[in-house]
């Protein structure tokens, strides 16, 4: 029995071998590696697949969020101690870049049918401090940012997007990034535009906030040697800007390749304990990871993986009841400690073939639920 990988990023990139070495010897070549033409003109391709003006090229995902809530203090939109409203259910970067800027993190629970912030349970959680909501596009599926947007724009609060799983999905026509005041993409290898190392992306239509940002990144300075601000060194590099320039080509069509799997598993999955993903509209959704929930979750990764199919958990420990926010936080979220007992990622990327899917979906349905 031949195993079945998680994912095999060496397999996804070497689809693009020679487009991704030409590439890589052109900025070799080229004598420049730091803020040069390849991360400009990847800033341009980039805020023009999102539908955004200004696209800032960062270090990685985290900087990029925690530059956005940075930049709005440095603006006067934010000031330390506000809170934030974010979903309990997310990756701890999300977390992160609230409390490194000193604001105040307020977990709320999610809608369990697509384990997105539902804008109710934000509104209860809407205090005389809250400053700003940060939307997760969890999995790849967009959150509702209607309703979110409504909310925001009711009670003056800055909407931002971690899209970090959500590189291309999109509702009507409008892609994950352009729905708040500013968003923060990650690159890392393994999300739907991933690069061979680190980076990450802000994308904004703030003019303000983007010429902050820009400056913040790289030591509070726009012109050498002048600084601004008290900035960090959170660039994008020129040979991952390069890479991704190639790799973005291709996402329109890695997105279509993860729909059909997804599809493929929602109408082969059929099985008593084991609860599918809900889908509000099928663009939203990117499909980074395909999260099924099964209240036997462990013996059902054990039986998969007793098939040589290896899944993942996303995540097993919410972050609120992480060591890092020990005493700090300590919320009573029980809807969103169950989704991280029971949800299960399966296998989903664009290199995986029908047959794999098949197999993945055979071996679902042979689970037999243990008493
Ligand atoms: C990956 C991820 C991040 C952080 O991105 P890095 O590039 O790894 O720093 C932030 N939020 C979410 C939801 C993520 O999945």
């Amino acid at each position: 029995m031949s195993e079945l990988p998680f994912l095999s990023l060496r397999e996804v990139n070497a689809r693009h071998a020679d487009e991704l070495k030409a590439a890589a010897a052109r900025v070799i070549d080229s004598g420049w590696y730091v803020l040069g033409e390849e991360v400009a003109a990847f800033e341009r391709e980039f805020a023009a697949y999102c539908g955004v003006r200004h696209a800032i090229g960062v270090g990685n995902g985290l900087d990029a969020l925690t530059l956005i809530l940075r930049g709005y203090l440095g603006l006067g939109v934010l000031a330390e101690g506000d809170e934030v409203i974010v979903p309990g259910n997310t990756f701890i970067a999300s977390f992160l870049a609230i409390s490194e800027n000193r604001l105040v993190p307020v977990p709320v629970e999610p809608d369990p049918a697509d384990f997105n912030l539902d804008p109710a349970r934000v509104a209860q959680a809407i205090g005389p401090r809250t400053r700003a909501i940060m939307a997760v596009h969890l999995y790849g599926q967009l959150a509702d940012m209607r309703a979110l947007a409504t909310l925001a724009e009711r009670h003056r609060l800055l909407l931002i997007e971690d899209a970090a799983q959500a590189h291309g999905a999109s509702s009507r026509g409008r892609c994950a990034g352009a729905w708040g005041h500013a968003a923060g993409f990650s690159f890392f290898p393994g999300k739907n535009l991933g690069a061979l190392g680190d980076a990450g992306m802000v994308v904004t239509d703030d003019e303000a906030l983007a010429r902050r940002i820009a400056a913040l990144r790289n030591y509070g300075s726009a012109e050498k040697y002048h600084h601004l601000f008290q900035g960090i060194n959170s660039r994008l590099d020129e040979m991952q800007a390069a890479l991704l320039r190639v790799k973005l080509k291709y996402l329109d069509e890695d997105l279509a390749w993860r729909r059909r799997i997804a599809r493929r598993y929602r109408e082969g999955i059929r099985h008593p304990w084991i609860r599918l993903p809900e889908v509000r509209e099928e663009e939203q959704h990117a499909w980074h990871l395909f999260v099924l929930r099964c209240p036997r979750r462990d013996a059902l990764q054990q039986h998969l993986l007793a098939h040589g199919i290896h899944c993942q958990v996303h995540y097993p420990v919410p972050p609120h009841r992480q060591p890092a926010y020990a005493g700090g936080l300590a919320p009573d979220l029980p809807l969103t400690e169950q989704l991280h007992r029971e949800v299960l990622s399966l296998p989903i990327g664009p290199i995986l073939r029908d047959e794999d899917a098949d197999r993945v979906i055979a071996a679902c349905q042979s689970f037999e639920c243990p008493a």
